[in-house]
């Protein structure tokens, strides 16, 4: 999928840390940081592991399937590079592999958005060097 967009986008704050994630965006595949001493996946990307605090993560390819955990539908985008968007869904997804990321729902009419609906990882070009994961209803 390919939006047409007019704007100044947002870039990440920290390009260098999550630098896997967007060269794997690109791809059009989803990559989550997996701690190698305990096996816990997690999001956002951190240089120590949440759970144990090891520095010792590797990147690692997740399904892109999970669940709708909670959405709200933005009608009035506070950042103006959105606004041609709206009105958009916000969402909070649960990945299988156990993260939560947060998205957006697309490809969805918003009166069949529910909360807990199985969902699967897309990926919109946003431009020629940045591709953003969403998620669609599976
Ligand atoms: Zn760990």
């Amino acid at each position: 999928m390919t939006t047409e967009y007019q704007k100044p986008l947002p870039r990440p704050l920290s390009p260098e840390l999550t630098k896997p994630f967007w060269d794997a965006a690109k791809r059009h595949e989803l990559v989550m940081p997996r701690c190698q001493k305990c096996d816990h996946f997690f999001f956002y990307p951190r240089e120590e592991c949440p759970r144990c605090l090891s520095p010792d993560i590797q990147w690692a390819s997740v399904s892109g399937r999970g669940r709708l955990h909670t959405y709200t539908i933005v009608h009035q985008p506070v950042n103006p590079a959105f606004h041609e968007d709206a009105p958009h869904v916000y969402s909070v997804i649960q990945l299988d592999e156990g993260p939560r990321m947060i998205s957006n729902m697309v490809e969805c009419d918003l009166d069949d958005l529910r909360v807990d609906m199985p969902v699967v990882a897309v990926y919109d070009d946003v431009t020629p060097d940045w591709t953003l994961v969403k998620f669609k209803p599976a």
